[in-house]
C-alpha cells in the first residue's frame, strides 16, 4: 500500500528520522542518491523494515507516495537542496509538498517558499535539532511554510518528535524561513552555551590545576542545579572518559581545533544585520575560528611565552565559577531571544516566543531546566529582554558577582575567557544609564557633520567644532 510520507536521504539524519516515523506507526518510503545506501538501511531496520519500503529510483519512490504526497529532504544544505528539488518537481503532481529538513540557510528557504507560492506547490522548512540520537528518538521541530502546509504533517512531526511532559516539542514558527531562523538562533546559542561551559573547564584545567575526572565530576554535580542541561551532563560524561588506546583521560587526547559547520555564524550575521547583539555567541565564534588558527597561536606562544597560567589557591571557587556559568548562561539566552524579538518585527512572522522557549526544551542539543523558566517568562512578556524578566533579573542579581570574579580571575592570570566576558560586558552595558557613545556622537560630528541629540534639548545639534575646522 503506499506510503503517509517519504524520506530522500539515508545519511545520518535521514536514515534515523525514517526509522522514527515507522516506529510511530507510519508507512515511510525511502530514497537515497546512492542506491547501494537502501538495502543496508533496510537490513539495519530490522522489524521496522515492515513499515518502510526502498526504492533505488526517484521515480518509483513518487509512485509509491500516497497523494498529495509528502516528500521529507535530509541531504546537505545548498546546492544539493536545490538540486534534488529540481530532479523531485517534475515527477510530482501540483499538490505535492517537499519539506526542507537539513540545516538550511534561511535566505534559502524564503527564496524556495516564495517560489513554490509562485508555481503554485506547497513546501516546508523544518529545522531538525538533537544530532542523530534525537532525529531516531524525538528531535526538536521548528516549521516554517503556510499554516496550510504546516497542519498537512503536523500531525507525523508531532508524533516523531520529543515530548516535554507530554507536550510534543514540534512547532509551527511562521511563514517561509521563519522554522530555519528558529534553527539557525538555537545552534547560535548552542555554540555560546558549549564555549561557556568550554571556559568553565578551561579555569578547572589550567586556573586550578583539575584533572579531567575531577572537571567531571563537578560537571556531574552542577547537573543537579541551576544548569541541569544535556550539554552540562555530557560534558561530565566527556570528562570522565578514558582513551581506549593510551589510558589517558580522553579530553587530554584531543586536539584543540575545533570543527564549524557554519550555523553560529549565519546567527552573528543575522544579528549583525538586524541590529539585535548577540555578543556571547559572536565570541563563541570567533574562539572556535581562533581554535582552528593553531600554528598562530603556536607560533605565538613561542614568540611571546605562554600565558594561561595558574591562578593563586583560593582565588576562586567552584561556587564562583558555578555562578558565573548561570549568569553567562542566563546572558546569551536573553541576547539569543532578542534576536528573535527583532526578526520578529523586521521579517513579520508572528514568532510564538514562549513557544520557542518550550520547542527547545527536549529533544535538540540546548535542552534545559532552564528554558522552562524563560517559556514561562515569554509568556508573561514575550518582547521583553530576558534579563529583565523578573524570575532571571533575580537569578543574574544573585550570580553576576561570580561572573565578574571569574571574568576578572582569569583574565589575570592571562587565561582567555572571551564568551564569560563578553556577557559581563552585555551586562555591564545593559545596565548602564550612562555609555561613552556621546563621545562617538562628537567624532562623527567633528568629521562628518553627522549631527548629534542634546542632553538638556530636542532636534539635531552640531558642535562649536565644525565651522573651524572645515573652513580651515
Ligand atoms: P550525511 O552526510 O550523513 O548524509 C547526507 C545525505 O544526503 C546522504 O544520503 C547523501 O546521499 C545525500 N546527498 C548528498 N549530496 C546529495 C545531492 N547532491 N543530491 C542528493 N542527495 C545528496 O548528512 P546528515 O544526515 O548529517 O545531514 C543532513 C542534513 O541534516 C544537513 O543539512 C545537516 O546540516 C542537517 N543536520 C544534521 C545534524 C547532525 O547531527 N548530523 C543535526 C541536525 C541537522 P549519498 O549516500 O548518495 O551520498
Amino acid at each position: 500500500s503506499a506510503a503517509e510520507i517519504g524520506v530522500i536521504g539515508l545519511g545520518t539524519m535521514g536514515a534515523m528520522l525514517a526509522l522514527n516515523i515507522a516506529d510511530n506507526g507510519f508507512a515511510v518510503a525511502v530514497h537515497n542518491r546512492t542506491a547501494a545506501r537502501i538495502p543496508e538501511f533496510m537490513e539495519k531496520a530490522g522489524d521496522l523494515a515492515r513499515r518502510i519500503t526502498g526504492h533505488a529510483e526517484l521515480e518509483d519512490f513518487v509512485k509509491g507516495l500516497a497523494s498529495p504526497r509528502n516528500i521529507i529532504l535530509m541531504v546537505p544544505a545548498g546546492d544539493a537542496v536545490d538540486a534534488q528539488i529540481e530532479q523531485l518537481r517534475p515527477l510530482l503532481d501540483v499538490d505535492d509538498m517537499v519539506i526542507d529538513a537539513g540545516n538550511a540557510n534561511f535566505h534559502d528557504s524564503e527564496r524556495r517558499a516564495k517560489a513554490s507560492e509562485e508555481a503554485g506547490v506547497p513546501f516546508l522548512g523544518i529545522g531538525v535539532s538533537g544530532g542523530a540520537e534525537g532525529a531516531r528518538f524525538g528531535p526538536s521541530i521548528m516549521g516554517g511554510g503556510t499554516p496550510e502546509a504546516w497542519d498537512r504533517v503536523a500531525h507525523i512531526l508531532k508524533a516523531i518528535s520529543a515530548k516535554y511532559e507530554g507536550q510534543p516539542c514540534a512547532t509551527y514558527m511562521g511563514t517561509g524561513g521563519a522554522g530555519h531562523f528558529v534553527k539557525t538562533v538555537h545552534n547560535g546559542i548552542e555554540y555560546a552555551d558549549m564555549q561557556l561551559i568550554a571556559e568553565a573547564y578551561g579555569v578547572m584545567r589550567d586556573g586550578m590545576g583539575m584533572d579531567a575526572a575531577a572537571c567531571g565530576a563537578v560537571f556531574d554535580r552542577w547537573n543537579k542545579g541551576l544548569l541541569q542541561s544535556y550539554l552540562i551532563e555530557i560534558s561530565g560524561k566527556v570528562s570522565a572518559a578514558t582513551d581506549p588506546e593510551t589510558g589517558n583521560p580522553m579530553l587530554d587526547m584531543i586536539l584543540d581545533r575545533a570543527g564549524q559547520k557554519g550555523t553560529g555564524r549565519w546567527t552573528v550575521i543575522e544579528s549583525q544585520m538586524l541590529g539585535a547583539p548577540v555578543p556571547v555567541i559572536e565570541a563563541a565564534v570567533v574562539a572556535r575560528n581562533m581554535s582552528a588558527q593553531r600554528d598562530l597561536r603556536l607560533a605565538g606562544a613561542k614568540a611571546f611565552g605562554p600565558t594561561g597560567g595558574a591562578m593563586a589557591d583560593g582565588t576562586l571557587s567552584l561556587d564562583d565559577l558555578e555562578q558565573a556559568l548561570i549568569a553567562g548562561k542566563v546572558l546569551c539566552y536573553a541576547q539569543g531571544f532578542e534576536l528573535l524579538i527583532k526578526a520578529r518585527a523586521e521579517y513579520d512572522w508572528d514568532l510564538p516566543m514562549a513557544e520557542i522557549a518550550k520547542v527547545w526544551r527536549e529533544g535538540c542539543i540546548i535542552r534545559s531546566a532552564m528554558l522552562n523558566d524563560m517559556a514561562s517568562a515569554l509568556t508573561d512578556a514575550p518582547e521583553q529582554n530576558l534579563a529583565l524578566a523578573p524570575y532571571f533579573a533575580d537569578v543574574l542579581r544573585k550570580n553576576v558577582a561570580g561572573l565578574r570574579k571569574v571574568a576578572v580571575v582569569a583574565m589575570g592570570a592571562g587565561q582567555p575567557v572571551p564568551a564569560l566576558a563578553a556577557a559581563l560586558n552585555y551586562f555591564d552595558t545593559l545596565t548602564s544609564a550612562r555609555t561613552t557613545a556621546n563621545m562617538l556622537q562628537a567624532q562623527r560630528d567633528y568629521f562628518g557633520a553627522h549631527s548629534f541629540e542634546r542632553t538638556d534639548k530636542d532636534g539635531s545639534h552640531h558642535g562649536p567644532w565644525l565651522d573651524q575646522h572645515l573652513q580651515g
